[in-house]
């Protein structure tokens, strides 16, 4: 039976077409806005917040002032010649971003229909058939927003065209429920089995997240469980024994796959004015990286490390 689409928007934050690091062979990533945990290491600070932000780029600034003119709430004014910006007064309406044309100032985050991306999406469909690819909802969380989820994924599936969500699985059941159905694959990350750090290090607790790994399993759902690796979190060999053999116990498992940390979101959290917690860590090395891959590979699963 046809999805209804028409009416079903969500938060996108961008995208990607001709990926290859979201799935299987050549894909385009929908990264969709809100998550509801709080990783200190995110890469994505602008898919925290399910609302547009505004995000300033002060190097971009040709010091026209039309942003200072387009503010209803007063949050942009030049002194001395330079842009002044003051977040505490912007709402993220996006009408400064408009003016900006030297694109100092860009909106995190549009409204778009599921219509619409779905006709961004089926664009590239000559490729996915000779890749092996397809879409992939990724965020954020995609089952923030189920209904928009749900409504690209029914519509791809329905033109022939291969599905997948990327999740971090602190999910209510229901919501995932509603999406298997019509997704043929869940990648979802698992970053610690020690409950009190993974509080510590996402903000929530994993529970939830291991009863949605333990659900996708039992559904049949391909499931390609990953963590990402991050100095002073899971980057132990004991630690990632212990997430491995969850992750060997889940039936419909198809990989496990060890994500080294990098952070190169900088700049994202400078121009949403957050501080970036993870700036000083450094990435694991090579050898480390084949250390914990030997010890997952021990529970007779298919491992891999970037
Ligand atoms: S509109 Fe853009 S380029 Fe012009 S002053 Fe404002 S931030 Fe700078
Ligand atoms: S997004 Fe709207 S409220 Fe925020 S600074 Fe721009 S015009 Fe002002």
């Amino acid at each position: 039976m046809a999805e209804t689409r028409g009416p079903v928007s969500g938060v996108v934050t961008d995208i990607q077409r001709f990926s290859i690091h979201d799935g299987p062979g050549i894909r385009t990533t929908v990264f969709v806005k809100g998550c509801p945990l709080r990783c200190f290491w995110c890469h994505n600070p602008e898919a925290l917040a399910p609302q547009p932000q505004l995000q300033c780029f002060p190097d971009r600034c040709i010091g026209c002032g039309d942003c200072v003119d387009a503010c209803p709430q007063g949050a942009h004014a030049m002194r001395d010649g330079a842009h002044r910006f003051d977040r505490s007064r912007c709402t993220g309406c996006g009408l400064c971003a408009r003016t900006c044309y030297a694109r100092a100032l860009v909106m995190a985050g549009e409204v778009k229909s599921a219509d619409e991306v779905v006709e961004e999406v089926l664009r590239d469909t000559a490729f996915y058939e000779t890749s092996g690819g397809g879409v992939t909802i990724s965020g954020g969380e995609p089952l923030q927003q189920p209904r928009f989820t749900r409504a690209v994924l029914a519509a791809c599936r329905e033109a022939g065209v291969h599905t997948a969500i990327e999740t971090a699985g602190h999910v209510a059941r229901d919501r995932l429920l509603a999406v298997l159905p019509v997704t043929d694959l869940v990648m979802m990350d698992i970053k610690t089995m020690d409950p009190e750090l993974h509080r510590d290090a996402t903000g929530v607790s994993h529970e939830r997240i291991l009863e949605s790994a333990r659900l996708v399993g039992e559904s049949g759902t391909p499931l390609i469980i990953r963590t990402p690796v991050v100095p002073g979190v899971n980057d132990t060999v004991e630690s990632i024994d212990a997430i491995a053999g969850f992750a060997a116990g889940l039936r419909s498992l198809v990989s496990y796959e060890l994500l080294r940390f990098h952070m190169m979101a900088g700049s994202k959290y400078a121009a949403l004015g957050m501080a970036c917690p993870a700036a000083e860590l450094t990435p694991p090395d090579d050898e480390l990286m084949d250390r914990l891959t030997a010890a997952a590979a021990r529970h007779a699963i298919a491992v891999t490390h970037t």
